[in-house]
């Protein structure tokens, strides 16, 4: 099957749920059986991974439906659902390490990504050394022998930098470190982490697989090789995620294929108008034949989404870039990203890195472009440059 029919296929029982096309929305806490032997044999099946469920932390049809079609999606053994997508980072942190060990995190993650690995795991022994997303295979030279898992984020969360995710995980098997990718940007559809040698692929599902800004999720993805100690450490934190979210992610997702296709044809003609204009400094969009990431981008995915970010020229002031942000009529100024609409907002990258310099002085701001017409977009566009250049 090719992606466009598993994305509409994957995970979907009607035979199971009376013909209906769509799984129903289970809200479950206890699962009653009919006898003792019955809920014990629940109970030993659900040890044994046999299908059925026997509480609702554990499971139900609507989670089953989700993670089987993202499991399917990203080409992994089996994927399990979190409340948020920042819940996934850490617990995909959390199954892999334990006190003592040492973690190679990039140093474009998602800055709360980062905050987790500088507050709560070194609270709870584990110690973190921040690289430079460019590393490649000179990751090595960092490796320690108490070395456990490198964390990756291709394309970095604001900068947009491509990481060379085969040449690092290559440099981690020869060890057995496990190595984790936050796969939100290349979505389970534009970038196969484990076809490039990622152990465990986390999804914030709030992005794009909800894809309508109305529900929280994240998910877990991994090889058959890290699911014992990924299903122990998730069922051991007590995650799963809500029956409605749930449902919403798996209802989001079966149109991923179609918007997406919309959101990365807009967001590259958003940036390529946007790197004309005198006042930009750069563009940060690896979809981009002049982006330093384009060609690794090019070898490693299948497509890009409707994100990216913009540098301004040095000099540009701040009371410019909000007169310019302020009057849009069609980008909402908010976090998050990956529903149908534009947003836009400021941001500094010198806020959070520690293993690189950013090279540019001027102010950054990052595009979301959405399902709107690009034209209504590029004029929109058009009327805030008018603006910065008038402040
Ligand atoms: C938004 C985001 C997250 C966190 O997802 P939430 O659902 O907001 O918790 C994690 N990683 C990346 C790259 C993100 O953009």
């Amino acid at each position: 099957m090719r992606e466009e029919t598993t994305v509409v296929h994957s995970g979907l029982h009607p035979e199971r749920h009376h013909g209906a096309v769509n799984p129903p929305v289970f809200h479950a806490s206890t699962i009653l059986s009919e006898t003792v032997a019955e809920f014990r044999r629940r109970r030993q099946n659900w040890i044994l991974e046999q299908p059925g469920t026997y509480y609702g932390r554990f499971g139900t049809p609507t989670i089953e439906a989700l993670q089987e079609a993202i499991a399917a999606l990203e080409e992994g053994y089996r994927s399990v659902v979190y409340p948020s997508g920042l819940a996934a980072c850490a617990g995909a942190l959390l199954a892999f390490l334990s006190a003592g060990d040492h973690l190679l995190m990039s140093d474009t993650v998602y800055g709360p990504t980062r905050n987790f690995a500088n507050g709560f795991l070194k609270r709870f022994g584990v110690s973190t050394t921040f690289f430079d997303p460019l590393a490649g295979h000179s990751i090595e030279s960092l490796i320690r022998p108490e070395t456990r898992a490198i964390y990756l984020e291709s394309p970095g969360s604001l900068t947009f930098e491509v990481q060379d995710v085969p040449a690092i995980a290559e440099a981690a098997r020869r060890r057995g470190i496990t190595v984790i990718a936050d796969n939100t940007w290349g979505t389970p559809l534009y970038f196969k982490p484990f076809a490039h040698g990622v152990d465990v692929s986390v999804q914030a599902a709030t992005k794009y697989i909800v894809g309508h800004s109305d529900a929280m999720l994240g998910a877990i993805t991994c090889t058959k090789e890290a699911w014992p100690k990924l299903r122990r450490s998730t069922h051991e934190l007590g995650q799963t995620a809500g029956p409605d979210d749930v449902y919403l992610g798996q209802r989001g997702l079966r149109t991923l294929a179609v918007r997406l296709k919309q959101h990365w044809k807009a967001g590259v003609a958003l940036a390529e108008w946007i790197a004309r204009q005198p006042e930009v400094e750069r563009v940060l969009h690896p979809a981009l034949p002049g982006d330093p990431g384009h060609a690794i981008w090019k070898r490693d995915f299948t497509g890009a989404c409707g994100l990216f970010g913009v540098v301004l020229k040095e000099g540009i002031t701040e009371r410019a870039l909000c007169a310019m942000i302020d009057g849009l009529e069609l980008y909402g100024i908010g976090s998050s990203w990956g529903g149908f609409e534009s947003l836009i907002v400021p941001f500094d990258p010198r806020e959070t890195r520690t293993a690189t310099q950013w090279p540019h002085k001027g102010p950054c701001f990052r595009v979301h472009a959405g399902l709107e017409n690009v034209e209504d977009l590029i004029a929109d566009l058009e009327a805030g440059f008018k603006r910065l250049r008038s402040t």
